[in-house]
């Protein structure tokens, strides 16, 4: 019997993603701001509607910020992970910033939860050396920031050794589970309009071919295992924009056409052990 899992995912960032990008003036604040607007108005009850689980990572500064809005996401039945304690990406933090923000936002996470978070899904998909260490390190389950492959979980390596003049010397298979995850199935890039001082992202896409792309991948996956699991990433000051919330309620609608079963990753994770 094939089993073809979806994760909605949604990296509930607020404003923690450009504050990390210096940007802190009144737009950009406000432009988090409404995200956690759509949280609770728009983004809650859409997946209460359909009955459906999701996975919401949430920076431990969002979670201090915005405290009432992660209770309700835990009310409503959803996962919460670590999304570290600030937005900055590991891979620019130092070992000993990272693992002390990674145990604060843990910290958070269980005084919202009653208990400590699974899994863990790395600022802007960049992690450390030490990163996948320290996860093993603090128990957790699953890592979300790969991109080894497309619909099929893995385990995570650690101590890959990437010479710039010569060839890539893998490092060890671990026990923790890798949901990976693709910059093609984030709303992120496809939509948000972002420019800094040096770099433009044009985002602004038409919400119909996105969607048409986001399930032709589920399609894919459909024909090619009998068991995986397509991870999507949305971030609720992105895709709670009018016409991009029509979009993910039309997603829902063609991948339960096509028989999706709808988990958190946390859930994921543990059924992928139990196969291996
Ligand atoms: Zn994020």
């Amino acid at each position: 019997m094939p089993r073809h899992l979806v994760c909605l995912t949604f990296d509930f960032d607020a404003m923690s993603g450009l504050v990390a990008r210096g940007m802190k003036s009144p737009t950009p604040v406000s432009r988090g701001e409404f995200g956690a607007m759509t949280v609770v108005e728009r983004l809650l009850p859409l997946l209460e509607r359909y009955r459906l689980p999701a996975s919401f990572f949430v920076p431990g500064t969002v979670i201090e910020t915005y405290r009432d809005h992660c209770a309700r996401i835990h009310a409503a039945g959803h996962e919460i992970g670590n999304h570290g304690y600030t937005h900055v990406p590991p891979a620019n933090l130092t070992p000993q910033e990272e693992e002390d923000g990674l145990v604060r936002a843990s910290d958070l996470i269980e005084e919202v939860t009653g208990s400590r978070p699974r899994g863990y899904r790395s600022p802007s998909w960049d992690l450390s050396d030490v990163t996948v260490d320290l996860l093993l390190k603090h128990g957790f389950d699953y890592e979300s920031s790969l991109m080894g492959h497309d619909h099929m979980p893995y385990f995570a390596r650690r101590g890959d050794v990437v010479p710039d003049d010569g060839p890539v010397t893998f490092g060890e298979t671990t026990s923790l589970v890798e949901m990976p995850i693709s910059w093609s199935l984030d709303d992120f890039p496809h939509f948000e309009f972002m420019r800094t001082a040096t770099s433009l992202m044009p985002g602004l896409s038409n919400a119909r071919l996105v969607l048409e792309n986001f399930v032709a991948d589920f399609e894919f996956m459909t024909r090619n295992t009998d068991w995986g699991v397509l991870t999507y990433t949305f971030h609720p000051y992105v895709v709670g924009r009018g016409h991009r919330m029509l979009m993910l309620e039309k997603l829902i609608h063609a991948l339960q056409e096509r028989g999706a079963v709808f988990s958190t990753m946390r859930d994921v994770a543990v059924e992928f052990r139990g196969r291996t």
